[in-house]
């Protein structure tokens, strides 16, 4: 029996996991790894470490296992978008530390574009201009750093995000590594054409970035190349499939047709639906990107709307207020009240993002009365991570003119039975959390495993597809109708604020 690997690169850890056929965790391993922080809005992590990491972890796995790496029909790999860095491609070493998607060093770099540069890479990218993506990171790091520059001059220097340093690596790196990237990746960096899937001159211009050093964009799922048996497999096993980490979830979802949608509740929300073929660029405050492309079929688009607080104001009421002191607790809390007594939480913390898009936005508590308790305040913290998710499908509802029927969950906090209750009801649809919890990987998996013919196909994925808990809509639930009005103006609260 072969199996299939998938190495997941997070923002925090690297984590290997083995599945076998019916797409079943066989055995994994985890590793987190330095967060960086050399100044007030910097966020770096050291590219070494993380290789070093992705060794053991695949290591640790396989013997966990008890299987080789010649027992792998194929590996995939999925990771935290946007983070880039640079490497020697003689040495093998990073020359700088890699700059992490939360890092906003080079806001001013982009402040400084003229209007026209911000239309042609909005248009071109269906991104917003923002120092999240990586564009804005390379022009850092090629400017900045003295190291850089000079292996640029002498054709030494190689740039990527972390699928592509991961990737060149495990295929031998300064022997012969392949520097590629995929489709899903090279769409967040501002420089890639949604329409071309090509790296766009105009684009590279305006970041002064020498197409040399960039990856081949290559498609979601196909033999790339073979991890080189020196390396951490000890086997050529095929390389196969790479996505960034949302687009890989909406694989491992077999978010497949267009409408199809999911949302990860995690510290922040996630929330990605597929649009088929065709490009839907967003007049509502929404990413258009690319979903995933299998080898020579025509890409997938999706639009992309991520809210900034969900867990994170659950770990405001433990950490800030202590009226919990596990996250878990929140459930029974807010269980034990009916309802939110008429208290309704907007956590703006840091502002909203999508589809407000309002840096300056803060956070408000209303409807207080002398009655209010701490349970109200829970109940209305997962409320408003529903709320929240509705403002975005919504949003996304009236970008496509598709409307949902059911939406597919995964994350931290899809454990709270009463948040998963509270978002069907607030959406009037059904919500469903499937069997394997871990979408994120599997989504890298099943796009190896498809490229090698592990799996015959997409049907073949969708008959594994399992149900682990589903969340029935109660028809007509107040808190659609005059919860949801409420919501909205309880926003308009936090907007006025400013
Ligand atoms: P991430 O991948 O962003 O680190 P996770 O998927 O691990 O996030 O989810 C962690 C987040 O979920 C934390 O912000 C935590 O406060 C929240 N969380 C965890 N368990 C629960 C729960 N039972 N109810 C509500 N929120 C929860």
């Amino acid at each position: 029996m072969r199996y299939i690997g998938s190495l997941d690169q997070g923002t925090t850890s690297t984590r290997f996991i083995i599945f076998d056929e019916v797409g079943a965790i066989v055995s994994q391993h985890q590793l987190e790894h330095r967060q960086i922080l050399p100044r007030a809005g910097w966020v770096e992590h050291d590219a070494s470490e993380i290789w070093h990491a992705t060794q053991e972890v695949i290591r640790v796995a396989l013997e966990r296992a008890n299987i080789s790496g010649a027992d792998l029909a194929a590996v995939g790999i999925t990771n935290q978008r946007e983070t880039t860095l640079a490497w020697d491609r003689e040495s093998g070493m990073p020359l700088h530390n890699a700059i992490v998607w939360q890092d906003t060093r080079t806001q001013a770099f982009l402040d400084g574009l003229t209007p026209q540069a911000h239309n042609s890479i909005r248009y071109k990218t269906g991104l917003t201009i923002a120092p999240y993506f990586s564009g804005s990171k390379i022009n850092w790091l090629l400017t900045n750093c003295p190291e850089v520059e000079q292996a640029v001059k002498s054709g030494r220097a190689l740039v990527g995000t972390m699928d592509s340093w991961i990737a060149w690596k495990l295929t031998g790196g300064h022997n012969g590594g392949l520097h590629i990237t995929d489709v899903t990746n090279a769409s967040r960096t501002l420089l890639m054409d949604l329409e071309t899937l090509q790296w766009d001159e105009e684009l590279l211009a305006i970041f002064g970035i020498p197409i040399s050093i960039l990856p081949t964009i290559k498609s979601s799922s196909e033999i790339y190349g073979h991890t080189d048996a020196a390396g951490p497999f000890g086997a050529e096993v095929a390389l196969a499939g790479i996505l960034g980490d949302q687009q890989s979830a909406m694989v491992g979802q077999l978010c497949l047709e267009p409408g199809d949608s999911k949302t990860t509740y995690g510290t922040g929300n996630f929330t990605l639906q597929n649009t088929g073929e065709q490009i839907v660029r967003s007049s509502h405050g929404l990413l258009t990107t690319v979903c995933y492309k299998f080898g020579d079929q025509p890409a997938r688009y999706a639009i992309e709307g991520s809210v900034a607080v969900t867990g994170s104001a659950i770990q405001w009421l433990r950490d800030q207020l202590g009226i919990i002191s596990h996250a878990s607790e929140v459930e029974a809390l807010a269980e034990s009240v009916s309802d939110n007594g008429g208290v309704y939480f907007v956590p703006a913390f840091s502002g909203l993002f999508a589809p407000h898009w309002r840096s300056d936005a803060r956070g408000a508590i209303v409807g207080l009365t002398r009655a209010a308790t701490k349970a109200h305040l829970a109940r209305a913290a997962l409320e408003a991570i529903c709320y929240q998710t509705r403002d975005v499908l919504d949003a996304m509802a009236q970008e496509t003119g598709l409307q949902l029927t059911q939406m597919r969950v995964d994350g931290g906090i899809t454990a709270n039975s009463l948040c998963m209750q509270l978002q069907a009801n607030i959406m009037g649809i059904d919500i469903i959390r499937p069997v394997i919890s871990e979408t994120t990987a599997l989504g890298a998996a099943y796009a190896a495993g498809l490229a090698v013919g592990y799996w015959s196909g997409t049907d073949e994925l969708r008959g594994q597809w399992q149900i682990a808990k589903r969340w029935q809509a109660e028809p007509d639930h107040p808190l659609r109708g005059a919860g949801y009005q409420n919501w909205q103006k309880a926003l308009t609260r936090t907007l006025d604020w400013v």
